[in-house]
């Protein structure tokens, strides 16, 4: 089946075609640049520019797709989680369509997509698997056995107690004088600096990992950049930008990929997929590559253009939906801002 994906959770306006397992289009239109001045994403600016890219966008991926909305089968749409305003500008133009179209409507979890996502590029997902998600709003470890949520397919193992990956990275950009969002530039920063800072690798002492073995807390490194910088700002020595982006780096992908590697062998899975923006970090790409081939661990992740927020990772998911029989949403499919990770099933 042809399935389109909407996706207007956070700043990107996606349009997705995915026909079964095949990427067709992939159309992302980003208002990042209008928020960039602010140092973060502003709801009510990003709901403004999705009403006004949502109907070209949509024109633009039938158009490489070489399809017209007649020949859809399907409509997915993200429902949550994400910013409120946003999300109901994409769940108001799927509904339109399921209707004027006459075609089932499946409202999509964004955590999931950013899962599934890697079947596009990959082929089917490894169920069950470890999945890593790693984004600006989350950082979780998961079981997956159905990606759907079917019979409780996606059980968490763990999360962050405090900050999310992607937002320490933004957080530490800044301090760093570096422009929003901050990942893309760290990394890029990183590949000219060394590691030369040992920075805290939080929850990875013997005492916290009793109780928090797949749990993530990124403020107390965050705040320990913050206190770096100072220290030799006042002292009036210039600071080593790149080499405390690569230390900063180095302490996030150390800890993501050891609690994501431990999670696996503790399942006795083998195959570990990473999602969401922060996976198209370079060194976490090839950290994870590296420690996971000594151990007999396959990863799995999507190109960076399929990590960071796209309208494909919707039709990713609601092609499985379609595939795997599962109900359709209902036409008063509500947008639901704080969506668990576990609600995949959209009622
Ligand atoms: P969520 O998926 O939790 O709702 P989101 O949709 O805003 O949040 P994504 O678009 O999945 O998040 O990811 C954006 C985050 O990824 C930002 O914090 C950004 O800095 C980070 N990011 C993007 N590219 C990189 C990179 N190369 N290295 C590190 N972080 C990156
Ligand atoms: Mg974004
Ligand atoms: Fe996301």
């Amino acid at each position: 089946p042809l399935v389109l994906g909407i996706e207007t959770s956070c700043d990107e306006t996606g349009v997705g075609l995915v026909r079964g397992q095949t990427l067709l289009a992939d159309a992302v239109a980003s208002s990042v640049e209008e928020h960039a001045r602010f140092g973060g994403v502003v709801p009510e600016v990003a709901s403004r520019a999705h009403l006004e890219a949502m109907v070209p966008t949509l024109e633009r991926a039938c158009e490489t797709a070489g399809v017209r909305l007649h020949d859809v089968d399907a409509i997915a749409v993200t429902n949550g989680p994400g910013l409120a305003g946003a999300l109901l500008v994409g769940v108001a133009a799927a509904k339109a369509l399921a209707l004027g179209l006459g075609k089932p409507l499946y409202g999509v979890n964004h955590l999931a997509s950013h899962v599934a996502v890697d079947q596009l590029e990959h082929g089917a997902l490894p169920e069950p698997c470890i999945a890593m998600l790693v984004s600006g709003g989350h950082s979780s470890l998961l079981r997956v056995s159905d990606v759907t949520g079917a019979n409780d397919g996606v059980v968490p193992l763990g999360a962050t107690i405090d900050d999310a990956a992607g937002e320490a990275f933004d957080k530490v950009a800044r301090v760093l004088g570096l422009p929003f969002p901050g990942g893309p530039h760290i990394d890029r920063a990183a590949r000219e600096g060394t590691i030369t800072i040992d920075f805290p690798r939080g929850l990875t002492s013997r005492r916290d990992l009793e109780r928090h073995r797949f749990d993530f807390s990124f403020s107390g490194l965050k705040t320990a950049v913050a206190r770096w910088v100072e220290a030799r700002q006042a002292t009036g020595e210039p600071v080593p930008v790149v080499d405390v982006a690569a230390s900063f780096q180095e302490a996030v992908c150390d800890v993501l990929v050891r609690k994501a590697l431990d999670a696996a062998a503790s399942e006795g899975i083998e195959d570990l997929l990473i999602g969401g923006g922060v996976a198209a970090n370079s060194r976490l790409r090839a950290m994870a590559e590296e420690r996971a081939t000594g151990l007999g661990i396959r990863v799995r992740v999507p190109r960076p253009g399929l990590c960071t927020d796209n309208g494909a990772m919707v039709a990713a998911l609601g092609s499985e939906m379609v595939r795997r029989g599962r109900i359709p949403s209902s036409l008063d499919l509500p947008a639901d801002s704080s969506l668990s990770v576990t609600d995949v099933l959209a009622g």
